[in-house]
């Protein structure tokens, strides 16, 4: 499993930086090309690799118009095409939804799940049907990248302790030398991001030589549910990545106050303009509306809520075997678009590293990961299964007359389902709910429990199913 660091420029000579930016959009233009030619059922879609395009390219000279070096349009083509991959995995994500949905029966969704994986979904009217309405035809947007194989590259060490990453220019043999702020040299494939005046460095390295995988996992299963004020909290009871909403919250008042005083500078600029002084206008443009700081900010604080994810996952691995929790990546449809509203946006954000963290530490320190479905864990009673009312970090349960604190009460609701006979993964929502409230009705009528709900056998998630997912 690999890792992306990324190293940082340091003072670059601007003559350098102009340099890098005209090869990084003559290299945008081999990625228009691409993307234009190939990004469609007729290239990636038939199974059109990079080195047949290079070679077509190389017969009929499309590369002569773009004025680079050959290195670095094959490359760029490598990098473009498997971007249109990317892209068209991703629409398969929610074709696979969709076959979840449209059938029940194992055979035929095996039989579907495989045509997909094979790319043969052109001849099932329903599998086509879903890929032409998933697979957007995408566009390249990137205009400021540079990707460098690993033999192409070279650092070296100045006198005073500086570290020079070396790399291929617009002219043969010349070398452009950009310093960088790290002694750690970068390795293999490289990709050169161009933001604001500076060069980030995007390499990536194996996950086996970082320390953390190193860590061994421990024996339990645990149940975890994501919060807001903790990255999580455990079905022991224990949370984990405390500072969470401290930072969430203070970010998002952050945004407000910012996005409010420039909201105000630019509308004075525009009255400014308005009133025919120009100068005054582009001022304030240049000196208080500018955007270096505002995305170094951005990044500084995204760096700082995925260190406190990870560290709240390692947390749990250090005592989990097995970590059961929610398929964070699901999307839910018919949810309202998350619009302007900072926190929210924030939030979801977070979902995502959370699901990241949550692969990537298993992966690399050897737990198993299971997804259960979540629907109604939030609002059920742990103890005797009925529904109840959550009010903020509380649960009551007017069955059992109890207040249990909610998060808790859902990381062990989680850890049951993982063991759960009736609630599968894809099980609709509707019919969780149905469930459950068969499962409480039947209790209270006293008729025999033929299934073996949480409310019979207490903790029997201690021994979950583990089929659903698991990295061993
Ligand atoms: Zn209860």
């Amino acid at each position: 499993m690999k890792v992306t660091r990324i190293a940082y420029s340091a003072r670059l000579n601007p003559g350098k930086y102009a340099a890098l930016v005209e090869q990084a959009r003559r290299l945008g233009r081999v990625r228009s090309e691409v993307w234009q030619r190939y990004g469609s059922i007729a290239g990636v879609g038939s199974g059109l690799t990079d080195r047949q395009v290079r070679d077509r390219w190389l017969a009929d000279g499309t590369h002569v118009q773009f004025g680079v070096l050959a290195n670095a349009w094959k490359e760029t083509v490598r990098d473009a095409m498997a971007d249109v991959a990317a892209n068209l995995e991703a629409a398969k994500v929610d074709v696979r939804r969709a076959i979840n949905r449209r059938t029940n029966d194992p055979a035929e969704r095996k039989r579907m799940f495989t045509a997909l994986k094979a790319d043969q979904w052109a001849d099932d009217p329903f599998l086509a049907r879903q890929m032409r309405k998933h697979w957007k035809r995408g566009h390249n947007r990137t205009h400021d990248q540079i990707v460098v194989r690993a033999d192409k590259h070279n650092t070296t060490v100045d006198g005073r302790g500086r570290l020079w990453l070396a790399i291929p220019g617009l002219e043969p043999r010349k070398m452009v030398r950009i310093p960088l702020c790290t002694t750690v040299a970068p390795t293999g494939t490289v990709r050169l991001i161009l933001r604001s005046g500076r060069v980030e460095v995007h390499y990536q390295i194996d996950a086996a030589q970082m320390r953390s995988s190193q860590r061994p996992c421990g024996e339990a299963t645990i149940g975890v549910d994501k919060g807001y004020t903790e990255a999580l909290t455990d079905s022991d009871g224990q949370p984990h990545g405390t500072g969470l909403g401290v930072l969430l919250t203070r970010e998002s008042d952050r945004l407000k106050e910012r996005n409010r005083r420039r909201a105000k500078l630019r509308s004075i600029a525009n009255n400014a303009a308005l009133r025919g002084n120009h100068a005054k206008a582009h001022r304030i443009k240049v000196n208080n509306l500018g955007t270096i700081k505002r995305d170094r900010q951005a990044a500084r604080h995204r760096a700082r809520v995925r260190t406190e994810i990870f560290t709240a996952v390692h947390e749990v691995v250090d005592k989990a075997g097995t970590v059961v929790a929610e398929d964070l990546t699901k999307r839910f449809t018919g949810r309202k678009p998350l619009g302007k509203n900072i926190s929210r946006r924030l939030v979801a954000w977070t979902k995502g590293v959370t699901a990241e963290a949550l692969k990537n530490v298993s992966e690399r320190r050897g737990s198993a990961l299971v997804h259960v479905n979540a629907a109604y864990t939030s609002q059920t009673c742990h103890r005797c299964g009925r529904l109840g009312r959550r009010s903020g970090d509380r649960f009551h349960c007017t069955s059992c007359r109890v207040v249990w604190q909610a998060d808790v009460n859902a990381a062990i609701n989680i850890l049951h389902r993982a063991g759960d006979p009736d609630i599968a993964l894809h099980t609709p929502h509707h019919k969780v709910k149905q469930i459950l409230q068969d499962r409480t009705d039947r209790h209270r009528t006293r008729l025999p429990v033929q299934d073996s709900s949480p409310a019979t056998t207490g903790r029997r998630a201690n021994h979950p199913n583990r089929s659903t997912m698991s990295n061993k």
